[in-house]
């Protein structure tokens, strides 16, 4: 164990990131973690490193015997203090790969502040070499030391710095709304707090402000926001988290238009961070067209490979799949891979993968290659074959990847083959941005499962104008199948295939309230015993309003292309919603259980 040195009152005169060449000759103290020692007799190399960056240090026993001595003590990750002065490096010495690779450090003095235990992984190792994500997750503390979430880390705090400020520019007044809370509309479970002070009783964490922010409407707060950490019990999937952060909004008298602008201007702000340009305003799809045109609701319009619909080519085919789905009121479609005739039957059998992943029975294809080659040749004959490809648009050296089933099963399947071609055939630019807003969502949505309707977005979105006349007839004409039908002035905002923002306009009205529940099968005594406080608030002079929610998260992830939303925050939790670091969920111990009237049912 290295003798451990006082940091007594020694200030560190700049970071490891901050040295240039015309630093030389300067006396400097710096203070990190060593990075790297590399010994060469009379020579000892430290590269030191902090937040900022990484400074080569120079230990020379000629020069100052006492703290080359003591630099054979400091092993990985140390933290020490060195006082020496700036030296410029050989020519053939310099790094131009880092801010600081012309000069280094010559130490005259070195303090060793703390040791260290080898880190349980290589902290500088190449990307495509890191050790497994959940040993680092596991010593995060370890992981966050690395350059890459140092970088992240600050961007992120600059953005939601700059939407702060934007927020503010606008007009908005931050209200920080409670954690602790009942219930909330989002859909998913809810975590919840046992109270001590009243047995059997539970809090929910919020899954979003939502009935606050329209409280603070109706309480004449008029343009709300906050950065609010929301808390939802879903099966995670990659890019969720069960508890995630996002820029909370409302505002009175609210028009989507206002939405658009507002959000816009936002995202263009908080792009430019990263030097990227956001045309505004952003274009827009409709929820129907999104979902017609590239089979999803988020679409990546980096790229164009827009689904085609191949019904005309098939009509009257005897080929059963393509038949028996067109005669259920389903669809055959299909898309180009331009220059795809070159994939091979592995690379056909993958893709056939993922559209079974989404419940498809099969992918058929067609490669317009030197000769023309598909999977439909023997059913269909090659002159339908080829019409088919015309039918899509394919040309000589396409490939042409088609789907059949029912229209939500198409549109899955093909919205996530269109993903996995533009990865694999690399049809995305590097730093390009695709904003849209897609529109009109469905109001509700039918689950097979139960047999009833539940809201696409949440009860509180008020329907397009037009639609109110059939959903009067859906609610009390019982025309209840006229629902699927209804729009809702809901909005998503979407950069490169990620839903980035979220939001719509309310309902201010308690008739139209009430009716909505109704639609959803709750009845007036359920409605009230989860939102009853409530619907007496929108009964004492509710403004019309409306807004959006954006991830921080997913914003982040189309900033920076990091695909990992672990990697976008400081402590995540894994897929399957558990802390490794601190160990979370853990066991609490039975005396507390008591005090909370909890009684588990274990010894
Ligand atoms: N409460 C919604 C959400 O968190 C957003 C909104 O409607 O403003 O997704």
């Amino acid at each position: 164990m290295a003798a451990l040195d006082h940091l007594g009152e020694l200030e560190r005169t700049h970071s490891c990131g901050a040295l240039r060449a015309a630093d030389a000759g300067q006396t400097v103290v710096l203070m990190g973690w060593v990075a790297v020692r590399r010994d060469f007799g009379p020579l000892t190399f430290v590269d030191l490193r902090d937040r900022d960056g990484i400074t080569q240090i120079v230990f020379d026993a000629e020069d100052a015997p006492e703290a080359h001595a003591r630099a054979k003590e400091v092993r990985g990750e140390y933290v020490i203090a060195v006082r020496g002065e700036v030296v410029l490096r050989d020519q053939s010495a310099r790094n131009l790969k880092i801010g600081t690779g012309e000069v280094e450090v010559q130490a005259r003095e070195l303090l060793i502040l703390n040791e260290a235990r080898t880190p349980p992984f290589q902290l500088d190792a190449p990307p495509d070499k890191l050790a497994a994500e959940e040993v680092r997750l596991k010593y995060r503390y370890l992981d966050l030391r690395r350059p890459f979430f140092q970088n992240v880390l600050r961007l992120r705090a600059r953005t939601v710095g700059e939407i702060h400020r934007y927020m503010d520019e606008q007009g908005f007044t931050e209200i920080e709304t409670p954690i602790l809370i009942k219930s909330t509309p989002e859909g998913a479970r809810d975590y919840v707090v046992p109270s001590r002070l009243y047995a059997g009783r539970f809090y929910a964490l919020p899954q979003s402000p939502q009935i606050f922010k329209q409280i603070c409407m109706i309480a004449g707060l008029d343009k709300y926001y906050q950065i609010a950490r929301c808390f939802r019990d879903e099966d995670l999937r990659a890019d969720r988290q069960p508890e995630f952060t996002q820029l909370d909004v409302e505002f009175s008298f609210a028009t989507r238009e206002q939405v658009y602008r507002l959000i816009e201007g936002l995202l263009a702000r908080v792009f430019r961070l990263v030097g990227a340009e956001l045309e505004t305003p952003f274009p827009r799809l409709s929820y129907a067209e999104a979902m017609r045109r590239f089979g999803s609701d988020k679409p990546d319009l980096r790229f164009g490979m827009e689904l085609q619909d191949l019904r005309p080519a098939v009509e009257g085919t005897a080929f059963a799949p393509f038949a028996s789905a067109l005669e259920a009121g389903g669809e055959v479609k299909g898309l180009v891979a331009r220059g795809g005739a070159h994939l091979s039957r592995k690379q056909l059998d993958e893709l056939q993968e993922v559209v079974k992943r989404y419940g498809a029975g099969a992918l058929a294809w067609v490669k317009l290659g030197d000769e023309v080659s598909s999977s439909l040749l023997k059913a269909l004959g090659e002159e339908s074959v080829t019409r088919l490809a015309a039918q899509a648009g394919a040309e000589k050296g396409d490939a042409v990847l088609v789907v059949a089933g029912r229209a939500s099963v198409v549109a899955a399947a093909l919205g996530a083959l269109r993903n996995e071609v533009a990865r694999r055939e690399k049809l995305i630019k590097p730093n390009t941005f695709a904003p849209l807003w897609v529109t009109e969502f469905p109001m509700f949505e039918f689950h097979e499962e139960d047999g009833r309707y539940y809201p696409m977005h949440h009860p509180f979105t008020s329907m397009v104008d037009e639609d109110i006349p059939a959903f009067g007839r859906a609610v009390e004409g019982g025309e209840t199948h006229l629902l699927s039908g209804i729009r809702a002035k809901a909005y998503d905002a979407v950069v490169n295939g990620i839903e980035v923002a979220g939001g719509s306009i309310r309902i201010h009205r308690r008739d139209v309230q009430r009716l909505v529940f109704k639609a959803l099968g709750l009845t007036e005594e359920k409605a009230r015993e989860r939102f009853g406080f409530f619907l007496d608030a929108l009964e004492y002079g509710t403004p019309p309003h409306g807004g959006i929610a954006a991830g921080i998260e997913r914003t982040l992830m189309a900033l920076t292309g990091i695909d990992n939303i672990r990697d976008l925050m400081a402590f995540p939790k894994t897929a399957s919603a558990a802390d490794l670091m601190i160990d979370a969920p853990g066991a609490i111990d039975p005396h507390q259980l008591e005090e909370l009237h909890i009684n588990i049912g274990v010894e």
